[in-house]
């Protein structure tokens, strides 16, 4: 998988993308991730990339052609087929779901936005999607481009050591996970579950499903009421959460 950020900024992101996991993934090839210059594609003598908006108002707009000139150059004009995807508060909310259809393809291309954001023009001609990470306005897509390159990364095959470490996660499917307990076994007061100690897998794997019903129950209900609409729940999960409603 490639993925280019197209950005005014891109040793913030190459910063990010350097370290843990992600750093170590793009050194060992599981995944090419490139940061794009925008502002080398200004295309006039003062590297100017935004403008003041028509109709007056606040801020300043991303000039249409450095983005449209960069992205030719990154889709080598137009002969790499790219999913172009603007990072926006306008866009649909970014879910684990969409995140895994993603991770299935080979080129993505991420359009980091800043000040007021881009011409809407330029996103007419190139975008294929808009997405945004939540509802709340940051200054730029650096982090929202980010974050999707993080949540994709991570899915690929031999980014993190095994696929559960993944599929058992919260928002994989549809439950959020059960509590996490390591060394030492006992803090301030505070005992790591005894199950947990057991040694006896069965149990354990049975108590993480009845913790994880149960913490969705509480915090994420709507992800269960979700489920059972779509028929997803399994028989264990169902018995599960009749016992905690009965409670
Ligand atoms: N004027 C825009 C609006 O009201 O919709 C907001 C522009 S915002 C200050 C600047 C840039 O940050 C956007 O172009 C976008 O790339 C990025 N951005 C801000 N919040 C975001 C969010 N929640 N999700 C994704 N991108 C976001």
């Amino acid at each position: 998988m490639r993925i280019d950020i197209m950005t005014l900024f891109p040793e913030m992101c190459e910063a990010f993308l350097s370290e843990s996991i992600i750093g170590r993934a793009r050194a060992a090839g599981h995944v090419d991730i490139r940061c794009v210059n925008i502002r080398d594609y200004a295309g006039n003598k003062h590297n100017r990339v935004d403008d003041y908006p028509y109709g007056g108002g606040t801020g300043m707009v991303m000039k249409p052609n450095p983005i449209y000139d960069c992205y030719q150059a990154v889709t080598e004009g137009g002969a790499r087929k790219c999913h172009l995807i603007y990072l926006t508060p306008q866009g649909k909310t970014l879910t684990q779901e969409r995140v895994r259809e993603l991770s299935e393809m080979d080129d993505l291309v991420f359009l980091c936005g800043h000040y007021e954001g881009v011409d809407e023009r330029v996103i007419e001609e190139i975008v294929d999607e808009e997405i945004s990470i939540g509802d709340y306005v940051l200054t730029g897509g650096e982090l929202p481009a980010l974050i999707l390159a993080d949540s994709i990364s991570r899915m690929l095959p031999g980014v993190l050591a095994n696929e559960d470490a993944f599929t058992e996660e919260s928002h994989y499917g549809h439950l959020l996970e059960y509590p996490q307990y390591t060394r030492p076994a006992e803090w301030q007061g505070r005992e790591v579950p005894e199950v947990l100690l057991s040694g006896d897998h069965g149990k354990v794997d049975r108590w993480r499903l009845e913790q994880a019903v149960a913490r969705t129950l509480e915090r994420r209900p709507d992800m269960l009421e979700a489920a059972d609409a779509a028929g997803e729940l399994t028989k264990e999960e169902r018995e599960i959460l009749d016992t905690l409603k009965d409670v």
